[in-house]
């Protein structure tokens, strides 16, 4: 007996390593799993494009072998952070003009700044900048609305990077379609030329209630629906909008949405600040996820979302850095979980709203369930994406630690993101990007702000 079963134990440790393609390890692995674990020492396995495991080191280096390794033992591992609202090629227009009312900033500055400059190659750079800018503070997937979204595709593939993609669709000419009808037309070519990618979700984007015509709303959800894509709007994002669709339908833009059909299919609704209990029981009930962005809505004086009550109702809600022109002037999704968690504590009074775990939660699995994307990123467990980044540990911010979901979100940095992979492959090294070249885009970036510039004096 005592023979047999060592010679079952001798076979057990000579049974081969099985053989996967990166081992990243660290001192914590937080996997934002359902059971919310964090490992200490931990490690994860990845075999092509998905994570193979997470575990313990010890036990992930006994089972597999791998061909390429990266240990960071002062450093954390997290899953890949999720930002739900972005116009990615706005970047070019960062800073163009700040602390001013929304119309003024729309009317004197953005829509002149687009109508001379936004062509595909303005596009190409804005969102190259844009994914430098995301993939080195840890964002492995967004979700953007803008023109020539096709071109934001191709940018966002060659950084690497994972994106949820909608075309815009508004009610006036711009700079890829004179109609919506022609809007609609890019929608449905990118939703065929996109279909089944490793890293883009093709959507469409009517960009509001207020913007676009009832009949192209709903052209936009059939669109949609036909290809099985999601479809991303703001809603109610200020008062002014709320007043405007009470004065007009008697309705909430939430409640107008929804007598028009336009959640019956999978919906991302960027900001719902002006949100009552009835507009969140509709989400609710529809199942629409929403991007909350506290900078912009902080920046222009839109207002507080009522993120507690989202949360109490199970809502599907991530977190968006809108912008980066006038809304917010940067893609930092860390000072987004940190502003979202102080902002919920200012408007209610009580410190103990949005816990830090909540925020990391909204970053990350709370995202990708906003995108309907949970099942694939989000978290790190077997099968899912290799979607992961390493945030050091080693500099005076972030030493003692006592607890890692307090330091990742109320102390912890982006410029602390040290290394990423997306899908699978290593997208950041040490800080650097291994898949764009960053002083070629900045330098294309200063050249394009020196258009921009010479083409708002040139009125
Ligand atoms: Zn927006």
């Amino acid at each position: 007996m005592f023979r047999s079963c060592s010679l079952l134990l001798l076979l057990a440790f000579r049974l081969p390593a099985e053989p996967v393609d990166w081992i990243w390890s660290a001192r914590y692995v937080i996997t934002m799993d359902p059971q919310r674990r964090v490992i200490e020492n931990g490690a994860v396995a990845v075999k092509q494009d998905r994570i193979a495991a997470v575990g313990p080191r010890a036990g992930i280096d006994r089972r597999f072998e791998s061909r390429k390794r990266l240990d960071r033992p002062d450093a954390l591992i997290l899953p890949g952070l999720v930002n739900t609202h972005t116009h990615a090629a706005m970047s070019l227009f960062r800073g163009i003009a700040d602390d001013l009312r929304l119309q003024d900033w729309l009317e004197k500055y953005i829509f002149p700044a687009e109508a001379k400059n936004v062509s595909p190659e303005f596009v190409r750079w804005g969102t190259k900048l844009a994914c430098l800018e995301m993939l080195l503070s840890g964002t492995t997937t967004f979700t953007d609305m803008y023109y020539f979204e096709d071109v934001v595709a191709e940018a966002a593939k060659e950084a690497g990077m994972r994106g949820v993609l909608g075309e815009t669709i508004i009610g006036f000419p711009v700079a890829d379609a004179k109609t919506p009808a022609d809007a609609l037309k890019l929608a449905e070519r990118m939703l065929a030329r996109f279909r089944g990618d490793p890293l883009i979700v093709a959507a469409v984007a009517p960009h509001a209630l207020y913007t676009n015509s009832d009949a192209t709303l709903g052209a936009a959800r059939a669109l949609a629906n036909r290809y099985h894509a999601p479809l991303i709007t703001h809603l109610s994002e200020t008062k002014r909008e709320n007043e405007e669709s009470m004065a007009k339908r008697k309705m909430t833009p939430t409640a107008a949405l929804d007598a028009l059909g336009l959640f019956k299919g999978r919906t991302l609704v960027a900001h719902a600040v002006w949100t009552d209990d009835a507009d969140l029981r509709i989400l609710k009930s529809r199942g629409v996820g929403v991007a909350h962005c506290p900078s912009s809505n902080m920046k222009l004086s839109s207002g507080a979302a009522p993120v507690v009550k989202m949360l109490a109702l199970n809502l599907a809600v991530g977190l968006g850095t809108d912008g980066p022109a006038g809304s917010n002037n940067d893609f930092d999704l860390c000072e987004e979980m940190d502003l979202a968690a102080k902002l919920q504590k200012l408007i209610t009074g009580d410190p103990q709203a949005l816990p830090a775990r909540t925020a990391l939660e909204m970053a990350t699995i709370g995202g990708a369930r906003a995108l309907g994307l949970e099942k694939e990123i989000g978290s790190l467990e077997a099968g899912k994406r290799a979607d992961f980044i390493t945030v050091r540990l080693d500099r005076p911010h972030a030493v003692p630690l006592y607890d890692v979901y307090s330091q990742m979100v109320y102390a912890l940095k982006g410029s602390d993101v040290r290394d990423v992979m997306v899908n699978g492959r290593e997208v950041v090294q040490d800080g650097q990007c291994l898949t764009l070249n960053s002083g070629a885009v900045m330098a294309k970036a200063r050249e394009f702000g020196h258009k921009v510039k010479a083409s708002l004096q040139a009125r």
